[in-house]
């Protein structure tokens, strides 16, 4: 392939810090350059605290830990997402219940969510995807209502807003992830955002194996102690320190994602294209366009191949998953939509060190492409 689905790009000072980070021999956790990945990303999110994880997937199970759920309770989801935001409270014993997504953003319908709760739902989880805001608004207020949490999985969000309001700082808890594919990478990384106040002591404890260690760190206490459950959930120092980079260069990053996401917008005019809502900005996470059907994917993704340039189709749903059949349960109207765009969805190469003569590569590559039109026979 000339152009890769994905390729990282790293930011200005990334090799300088990580070789700072892996000669200086702090290497473990919650070193110096924890705090300052730390204070940039509250700094972007507008989240009071924020906890680095070794991955978004950790960050969720960090949240399914926090919430206390138990086996049988119930975690209202999207189907169109990724495993990740279902497994977490899987293995808690919880049942994800699926609820379809909006035809428009493919974010999870608020008119669908109410009629799925139950006297058991202990949460909503909610992914902005490709980084374009859910209706938090409508959200909130159901949740409000019937007592639960909101959690974003902001996994694609970062830089993205509702409402004036940045994305990650909107529900009780949302996650981040710095996976190689997404926005702002270390490879693997993620974070935890605590914006309820009342979680935070206990999520700082849950994180460092549920000991008080952080705080004996910071001079509050003379010794730690085992005072609840909790498992490993830092990043190496190293690996905050790539992070550091990134998130300094985070304007520059979001300004080149925004370019070629315009770009691609602008070109992809016959196609069904995302929408924005007015009332978001997006992140810029990700772009793509919906063909009319299964098999016109499939030939658009070949198309493209034959241009050199790599495409790639997105979540498979969860509700008729293997796995989501067996541990979780659709709500009501089922997932139509979900089930619909799944088969239809097709992303280009998005990222900041793809060249300007590449992305026009990518837009002649698809404006080259006729779709079989439908001839009537007599
Ligand atoms: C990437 C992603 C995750 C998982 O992130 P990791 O950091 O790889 O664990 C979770 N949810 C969504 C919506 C994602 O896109």
């Amino acid at each position: 392939m000339l152009i890769p689905f994905n390729r990282i790009s790293l930011a200005d000072r990334e090799l300088e810090y990580l070789t700072t980070a892996a000669a200086s021999g702090a290497t473990s956790g919650d070193g110096p350059f924890t705090r300052r990945a730390t204070h940039l990303l509250t700094g972007i999110t507008s989240s009071p605290y924020a906890l680095l994880t070794t991955s978004c997937t950790h960050a969720l199970e960090l949240s399914a830990l926090l919430l206390e759920l138990e086996p049988g309770d119930e975690v209202i989801m999207p189907s169109f997402t990724f495993v990740s935001t279902a497994n977490a409270f899987v293995l808690r014993g919880a049942v994800p219940v699926f609820v379809d997504c909006r035809p428009d953003t493919l974010n999870l319908d608020e008119r669908a969510v109410e009629a799925a709760i139950t006297p058991r739902t202990k949460a909503i989880v909610v992914v902005h995807y490709a980084g374009v805001a859910c209706a938090m608004d409508p959200i909130t207020e159901i949740a409000r209502r019937h007592g639960v949490p909101v959690i974003e999985d902001n996994a694609h969000g970062l830089g993205g807003s509702y409402r004036g309001r940045p994305l990650g700082s909107l529900g009780a808890l949302a996650t981040q992830s710095f996976h190689a594919t997404k926005n702002v990478q270390c490879g693997e990384g993620g974070a935890l955002l605590v914006n309820d106040a009342g979680l935070r002591e206990r999520a700082e404890i849950l994180r460092e194996k549920g000991t008080d260690r952080s705080r004996f760190m910071r001079g509050q206490v003379d010794k730690y102690t085992w005072r609840d459950v909790g498992s490993s959930y830092l990043p190496s120092d190293v690996l905050a320190a790539g992070l550091t980079a990134q998130l300094e260069a985070f304007g520059e990053i979001q300004r080149r994602r925004h370019e070629i996401w315009s770009a691609y917008y602008e070109a992809c005019d016959e196609f069904v294209r995302p929408t924005v809502p007015s009332d978001t900005e997006h992140a810029a996470h990700l772009f793509y366009v919906l063909a009319t059907s299964n098999a016109e994917r499939s030939r658009l993704i070949e198309h493209l191949a034959s241009a050199g340039v790599q495409a790639t189709f997105h979540y498979q749903p969860l509700h008729d998953s293997p796995a989501g059949l067996r541990f979780g349960r659709t709500g009501p109207g089922g997932c139509p939509v979900t089930e619909d765009v799944a088969e239809r969805l097709v992303r280009l190469p998005l990222y900041p060190g793809l060249s300007d003569r590449e992305a026009a590569t990518v837009i002649a590559a698809v404006r080259s492409f006729r779709p079989v039109s439908v001839v009537a026979v007599r």
